[in-house]
């Protein structure tokens, strides 16, 4: 199988030196095993995607020296493939509908005799104040999760993965599963986009990816993918999460950092070569 990897950025801010580290080691991976390197656009968000942060990606990345195939593929254009996954689960009688805000999150999950409150990858694990609603029971605005018990029952054996990355694989289990990720949300409350978890699965299996390639921060995630991989029946790359850059004060860089945005130092007058430097590329 050719190595295909992506570099998968959400056109939110600017691209700071954690994404030309993360973009220009998943091309030179892809190089380096004459694969192919895609580059994919999240804006499922609609509410903070913005068309310009998009073009200045494709200015960025082409100045750091990446080429990519087109056309290249847009999240928000995509909504039926998502929507086919989900109907899929939903058949599987694994979906519920929710229509709790985060404040009610918070206070379910802080009741007294909840103890104290769990976070898992998205946030503090789901109380399950909804789960016993039926997914034919949805409304527009509801969103719409993964009842995890039912997931691990229905898949009885659960998968596993490879990770070559500065992280170790997390062997999935059902303790795992339940208490550190819970009933995740799989389309939004809403817009009914689908959520990051559900597209991100569906595009590398769509797309033919057999390596993610991206930031470690993302790791903790990776059970929820495999997990979904398994029960829609795609196939699981291999995983390799790279470390973070972080500023001088070991702060991992964010989206509003403009002083680290790639645009900044182009403005200053930095070489592509200069800015690989400061990563160590
Ligand atoms: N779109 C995600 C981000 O901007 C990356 C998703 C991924 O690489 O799996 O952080």
């Amino acid at each position: 199988m050719t190595f295909t990897t992506r570099f998968a950025p959400s056109p939110t801010g600017h691209l700071h030196l954690g994404h030309a580290y993360s973009a220009c080691l998943a091309y030179a991976m892809a190089h380096a095993a004459k694969g192919r390197f895609l580059l994919r656009i999240e804006d499922t968000d609609t509410a903070r995607s913005q068309r310009h942060f998009e073009n200045q990606i494709y200015d960025d990345l082409g100045w750091l020296g990446l080429t990519w195939e087109t056309p290249v593929l847009h999240q928000s254009r995509n909504s039926a493939a998502y929507d086919a996954a989900l109907h899929r689960l939903g058949q599987l009688g694994l979906l519920y509908p929710c229509s709790c805000t985060r404040g009610d999150i918070r206070r379910a999950a802080s009741a007294p005799q909840e103890g104290a409150p769990l976070h898992g990858p998205d946030g503090l694990i789901y109380p399950g104040t909804c789960r016993h609603r039926a997914w034919d029971d949805r409304a527009d605005t509801d969103a719409v999760r993964l009842d995890m018990q039912r997931a691990l029952h229905h898949l009885g054996a659960l998968p596993h993965y490879q990770e070559t990355g500065v992280v170790a694989a997390i062997p999935l289990t059902d303790q795992h599963m339940i208490t550190e990720i819970g009933d995740v949300v799989l389309a939004r409350r809403d817009t009914g986009m689908a959520a990051y978890h559900l597209s991100v699965v569906v595009d590398d299996a769509a797309q033919g990816i057999t390596h993610v390639v991206r930031g470690k921060d993302l790791a903790a995630a990776t059970p929820i993918h495999v997990l979904l991989q398994a029960l829609l029946g795609l196939p699981t790359p291999v995983y390799h999460h790279h470390a973070l850059i972080r500023d001088e004060a070991g702060k991992r860089l964010a989206k509003r950092d403009d002083a680290r945005a790639i645009a900044t130092y182009r403005a200053e007058g930095l070489s592509p070569q200069e800015v690989k430097a400061l990563v160590s590329l």
